[in-house]
């Protein structure tokens, strides 16, 4: 699978199931172009890079990380250009960066719950040497907000509530009416899989409030606007009514 174009300014290479990659955007603007997310390890990014390089697109001048899960990170060592972090995805990427990776110490990540099992299994699936993972942190970090004028094309970023993670950022694109929202609409799996309901409506509001056709997740293909609200409403919904 190669790069997609979803619209005029925006692409994407799907996510993988496999070694659970997940999708990674590519914004064009006339002066700078922007990718969403650091991919899960260099050879991630090398196949993005070569499917940009079959459409005569440039290499990326930033990325733009939606959180700090591995799979969204751990190729950010191997992205030419400068890439872009929340504080919070900032603060756990600093400590991933101390881990150590032999056999030995990811299972005793497992033991203390640092890690989880889903990650550490991927993880194995992806690297066929665990001393090539390479965790780094990001270049320019913002709290909260930032916004991007790539030329002719704006990106808002934003630390958002959701029920993934307590840094998940969306990027919103106006001008393609576009968002990418990571993986922000599933569960915590770092917190026992907790699904918060107040996240879930929180996101979902956030998501209402913003003009788009389509999102962009993490893991899956593309939603319309109406597809993205209507799967958290029914989320919702489920747990309030407690036969989740
Ligand atoms: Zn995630």
């Amino acid at each position: 699978m190669s790069l997609i174009k979803a619209t005029e300014r925006v692409y994407f290479l799907p996510n993988e199931q496999e070694t659970d990659r997940p999708l990674l955007g590519y914004i064009k603007g006339d002066k700078f172009s922007l990718m969403i997310d650091g991919g899960n390890s260099k050879s991630h990014i090398e196949k993005f890079n070569q499917s940009l390089k079959e459409l005569n697109l440039k290499i990326p001048d930033y990325a733009a990380i939606t959180h700090f899960h591995w799979d969204h990170t751990y190729g950010m060592h191997a992205i030419k250009g400068q890439t872009i972090g929340c504080k919070i995805t900032n603060k756990k990427l600093k400590i991933m960066a101390n881990w150590k990776w032999s056999d030995d110490a990811m299972k005793k990540r497992l033991l203390t719950g640092e890690d989880i099992e889903f990650a550490d299994t991927n993880i194995r699936k992806e690297y066929k040497s665990l001393q090539s993972i390479k965790v780094v942190t990001a270049d320019i970090v913002f709290n909260n907000e930032l916004e991007l004028d790539l030329g002719g094309v704006n990106i808002i970023l934003r630390n958002v509530i959701a029920p993934h993670s307590e840094d998940s950022v969306i990027a919103y694109v106006p001008e393609e009416k576009v968002v990418f929202i990571g993986d922000a609409y599933s569960k915590d799996y770092y917190d026992n899989c907790k699904y918060d309901p107040m996240k879930i409506k929180s996101l979902a509001t956030t998501l209402e409030n913003l003009d788009f056709n389509t999102c962009f997740v993490g893991h899956s293909n593309p939603l319309k606007k109406e597809e993205i609200i209507k799967f958290l409403n029914s989320q919702y919904e489920q747990i309030t009514k407690g036969d989740y």
